[in-house]
């Protein structure tokens, strides 16, 4: 082993890609050798065969999966992704123990992983290359791993590998940071991690990951039983573990090697003794609001294996959320904030949900929820500039040639030197989204107008009006054993708890262009002062606005209202919107049509807090009632995110939102209610 490298100093929270060399090991073979550290990630012989066996069979993993509970999650953390070698081996064996053992159908793995020098994919590709040849039994699982490979930014990134149940957390940055984000006080239940794969390289060319600060937060994570493997016996490793709880073993290692360690949390250590139960409280959910909030949080806690109960006065995306089309754009931070900023983080996630869906709709021959078409933002209203564009991987952000950008967006004579380029982002079509996530068998939508909602220690009752097909209103009562408001602005009225919120009224309009008009208006989304579009009507467009199937279409949007609720059509707003694209592009003066009464428009209401961030938590003083609200005009990215932190806070499970960004998001939080008491809305 050689001694460590210097490594660059860089500034904190920003990603130093792995510098991978491939070296000859002992028998002529090539291997990836880590540029940083100077290790091998694995042997060329028998890399696999050693994860199982050090990883899988001494924590005694395939054993404790057979002792799951129905929609239990268990939890495997590992120090150093490296190459995904150990998470593709544990997939596998997940896969084909879920096969042959009926009872882990509806219970999960959740694998959490931390990685401070991630492999670039076009590495990684190389790398795993050699495994699916060597052992087919990982080709589709890397062929999916790497399809889904996030880009190289700090935080947390969760992939989802759906039809296995299997939920893979990458947090990129220092394990310690990392694993000191890892909220374990806002859930019902506390999260422990069941295994631990100890795999950073030996400690002898970096001590990191066998640092004091790993140990301690290794023991606020675990409890009674949780188990940890690794095939270091080194002292500082034997001593860490010791002293943190573990009581260790060691055992014969793999293949030629001596030695290796195993280690326990015994009754006796007197640590975190209160194993969590699974109780009850998770077979069904009522969510009230059918907007994207409540959407998302129902299509997420469906995809649990809980039973949801969808209502709605009126209809799905009846509200703001049933635009004709949304633009997923993130609005950009400089990237040494972007592991916590919401926004990017709920925009990765998002796009990559809406990719899954994307398979779905394809399968069934309907509309895409994403269409990808890239986004062309002009940098006119943006507190970024290209040069901290330049800090982003190209994957998710990047700034284009001017010929390049007057390429893709047809535009002529506007000055597009400085330009954000978004290739991964594109525009949700809200209706094909609806009906994917209504078509999940575990999701009921009925129309109830909710009165009231009743807590007990056992239940919890939601009571209201349904509508009979007469019109006449008919009282209706759903039990449940949760219940999460989704209702925007309305969420106030259903429980005090949730503060009262901005209401900003936002019209987006939009027209029929000619085909002389498409030839010469933007080709692809574009963001400016305001933002426009163009797209196609699809099948399912005219169940909520009146868009023809397969008639061209260029949005405008939007304007914005403070503190107005009203939802009436304003021939003026029409006109704003179109004053706002000229005054930004005046070369569009000859093709954007004048007569804006002509256009059609829809006006919903966005909810915002007094610290725009959105409410995503338990009510306080409740055990059963939550809320997912307040996404302002940011819906579509910011709702799957934080349905995936609330399903997880709901069900004991780690987030993969920071305990920092869970505090900031709580419907309690101190500085929104002493907010809301100084300042009384309008
Ligand atoms: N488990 C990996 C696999 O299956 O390919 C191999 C892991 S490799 C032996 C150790 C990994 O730990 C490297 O990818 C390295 O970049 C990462 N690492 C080193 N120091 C770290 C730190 N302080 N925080 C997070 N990751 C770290």
């Amino acid at each position: 082993m050689s001694s460590p490298k210097t490594k660059n100093a860089k500034p904190l929270n920003i990603i130093t890609p792995a510098q991978i060399e491939w070296q000859d090991d002992d028998s002529g073979n090539k291997v990836p050798v880590s540029g940083e550290f100077g290790d091998v990630y694995f042997s060329h012989a028998d890399g696999l065969a050693e994860s199982r066996h050090v990883f899988l069979q001494h924590n005694q993993v395939p054993e404790r999966w057979t002792k799951l509970e129905a929609k239990q999650c268990f939890t495997i953390a590992e120090l150093g992704f490296g190459t995904g070698l150990n998470f593709l081996a544990t997939w596998q064996l997940w896969r084909e123990l879920r096969t042959q053992q009926p009872h882990l159908a509806t219970a999960r793995l959740h694998f959490i992983t931390t990685e401070k020098y991630p492999i670039p994919l076009s590495d990684l590709t190389q790398i795993l290359a050699l495994w699916a040849q060597r052992a087919p039994e990982l080709a589709e699982l890397i062929e999916q791993l790497l399809a889904s490979y996030p880009a190289l930014i700090t935080g947390c990134h969760r992939l989802q590998f759906i039809e296995d149940n299997l939920t893979l957390d990458i947090w990129l940055g220092d394990a310690s940071d990392s694993l000191a984000s890892l909220d374990s006080e806002s859930t019902i239940n506390r999260p422990y991690v069941d295994v631990w794969f100890l795999d950073g390289f030996a400690p002898s060319c970096n001590e990191t990951l066998w640092a004091d600060s790993i140990f301690t937060q290794m023991q606020r994570l675990s409890r009674t039983g949780t188990t940890a493997a690794t095939y270091s016996c080194a002292g500082i490793v034997k001593r860490g573990l010791q002293a943190h709880g573990f009581a260790i073993k060691k055992v014969k290692g793999f293949g030629r090697k001596r030695e290796m360690l195993t280690a326990i949390i015994n009754e006796d250590s007197q640590l975190n003794e209160n194993t969590p139960t699974l109780s009850n409280h998770h077979n069904h959910t009522i969510v009230i609001g059918a907007g994207v909030a409540g959407l998302l949080t129902t299509w997420t806690l469906a995809n649990r294996d809980i039973k949801v109960t969808i209502v709605d006065k009126a209809a799905p995306l009846a509200g703001a959320s049933g635009n004709p089309r949304a633009l997923l754009a993130p609005n950009m931070t400089p990237i040494h904030h972007v592991y916590e900023h919401l926004h990017s983080i709920g925009y990765l996630y998002s796009g990559r949900l809406y990719r899954y869906f994307n398979q779905q709709a394809a399968i069934q021959k309907s509309p895409l929820i994403l269409e990808q078409t890239g986004t062309l933002d002009l940098l006119i209203k943006t507190n970024i500039g290209t040069e901290q564009i330049a800090d982003y991987p190209n994957a998710m952000a990047t700034t284009i040639s001017a010929e390049e950008a007057r390429r893709v967006s047809g535009l002529k004579s506007k000055d597009l030197d400085d330009n954000l380029y978004l290739p991964q982002s594109g525009l949700v079509n809200p209706q094909a989204l609806k009906t994917i996530i209504l078509m999940h068998p575990n999701i009921t939508y009925q129309q109830l107008n909710v009165t009231s909602i009743q807590e007990t220690a056992e239940q919890i009752t939601v009571y209201g009006d349904k509508k009979n097909s007469n019109s006449s209103q008919k009282p209706m009562t759903i039990i449940a054993d949760n219940v999460v408001i989704c209702a925007a602005y309305e969420s106030h009225q259903l429980d005090k708890r949730i503060v009262e919120c901005r209401t900003i009224r936002g019209q987006l309009s939009w027209f029929t262009p000619t085909a002389e008009q498409i030839t010469k208006l933007p080709k692809l989304p574009l963001k400016y002062s305001g933002y426009c579009a163009p797209f196609i009507g699809q099948d399912g467009d005219a169940e909520i606005n009146n868009i023809v199937e397969g008639q061209p279409q260029f949005l405008l949007g939007a304007s914005f209202v403070d503190a107005d609720a009203n939802i009436d059509i304003r021939s003026e707003e029409n006109q704003q919107n179109h004053d706002k694209l000229l005054e930004d592009i005046p070369e569009l003066n000859n093709v954007l049509p004048g007569d804006t009464d002509a256009w059609q428009a829809r006006a919903g209401i966005r909810t915002q807090t007094m610290d725009y961030h959105p409410l995503v938590g338990l009510l306080a003083q409740s055990k059963r009632l939550w809320t997912l609200s307040a996404m302002g005009a940011k819906g579509y990215a910011l709702a799957p995110i934080c349905a995936e932190a609330l399903a997880d806070m709901m069900l004991g499970c780690f987030t993969p939102l920071s305990a920092v960004m869970l505090a900031r998001l709580s419907p309690n939080r101190a500085r929104l209610h002493k907010q809301a008491k100084a300042k009384p809305l309008k």
